[in-house]
């Protein structure tokens, strides 16, 4: 059995609903036998299979945790078969400061899986979540949005898979989610992302980008709370059935692929970014979407920012200030729904 400096007196295997806390051990000048209380939710009833949601490894996305909360509070170990893992704010001093990263060790909790027993704070928590939770699971979501820095279309994604199975039944529960838009794509921001661990473990792993701006957005929060139970019942874990867009007056999930680096545009001065276009226009690869503005120098021309890929607009920067290497959009094209069916 690996180690931890964790201790908590939760017992998964228990029936029922507990509500407690991950002790993380966090000695500082003020408090030299101090902890960081993570909070933690088990509910469960008998066998099934067992989901893990997982919310708040990056402050100021808060669509995660409020879902999470009520879902925590909501969800009665009578009403489920198997077991909900909840961790509505995972990275807890950045979601109470609303900051990315955090505040203690300045690491994004993204990016140091599968952390280390002896590391950082948050590499020590990865480690606990690594070792202790994703061992229990079947199926792992967690919830992002945009964050401070970027403004998101709202959607379900999944990486491209090499294993059949393991691609066949994430694309199911891609599916189940019923956000407007379930992308497929490639991401590259290096490694250390839970999103690996998991897929490493041959389970389901999706996440969510729900709005931006680190403001909550009513219309995301449904979104991610329709979704949440979606999955849930998909996986026989609750009973009902799924909650479709189009049962509700909506357009149908638009399902769209992300593949390359070039989706993801990034500009290379620093200076004022200046979009074209608002989210979900659809740009030609080569058109100018955007152009850099210099405050220093008012006669340098702008530097335009060239379409790399064709498709919609899904994601833009926030702030206006931009540094060289930002990223200030992501452009996805749509593909056709019955992908994988
Ligand atoms: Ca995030």
């Amino acid at each position: 059995m690996s180690n931890t400096p964790i201790t908590s007196d939760i017992d998964f295997e228990k029936d029922g609903k507990q509500v407690t806390y991950l002790h993380v051990p966090y000695s500082r000048n003020d408090s030299a036998w101090g902890a960081l209380l993570i909070p933690i939710i088990v509910i469960k009833n008998g066998t099934g299979p067992t989901i893990y949601f997982n919310g708040g490894s990056h402050g100021g996305e808060y669509e995660g945790p409020v879902c999470l909360l009520k879902l925590a509070r909501e969800l009665q170990p009578e009403q489920i078969q198997g077991r909900v893992i909840i961790i509505p704010a995972l990275n807890l001093p950045a979601v109470k400061k609303g900051e990315r990263l955090s505040p203690i060790d300045h690491k994004d909790m993204n990016r140091v899986f599968p952390g280390k027993s002896d590391g950082t704070i948050s590499e020590v928590i990865a480690h606990y979540v690594h070792d202790f939770i994703l061992p229990l699971c079947d199926v792992v979501i967690d919830l992002h949005s945009g964050g401070y820095s970027l403004e998101l279309m709202p959607f379900i994604s999944m990486h491209y898979l090499d294993n059949e199975t393991q691609r066949q039944d994430t694309l199911a529960a891609l599916r189940t989610f019923q956000a407007p838009i379930s992308l497929i794509s490639r991401e590259f921001t290096g490694e250390g992302l839970l999103d690996y661990a998991v897929e490493a473990m041959g389970k389901v792993f999706l996440w969510t980008e729900l709005g931006g701006g680190a403001r909550v957005s009513a219309s995301s929060v449904k979104i991610a709370e329709i979704g949440v139970r979606n999955i849930l019942k998909h996986f026989k874990l609750i009973d009902g059935e799924i909650i479709a867009r189009e049962t509700k007056g909506l357009q149908a999930s638009r399902f769209m692929e992300a593949p390359d680096a070039e989706n993801y545009h990034r500009v290379t001065v620093t200076g004022i970014y200046e979009p074209f276009y608002e989210l979900d226009y659809e740009v030609t690869v080569g058109e100018a979407i955007g152009q850099v503005h210099f405050v220093e120098q008012p006669l340098r021309p702008p530097e335009l920012v060239l379409a790399q890929r064709s498709g919609f607009i899904i994601g833009l920067r926030s702030p206006g200030h931009v540094e060289a290497g930002d990223c200030v959009a992501l452009v996805a094209h749509n593909i056709n729904s019955s992908i994988g069916m």
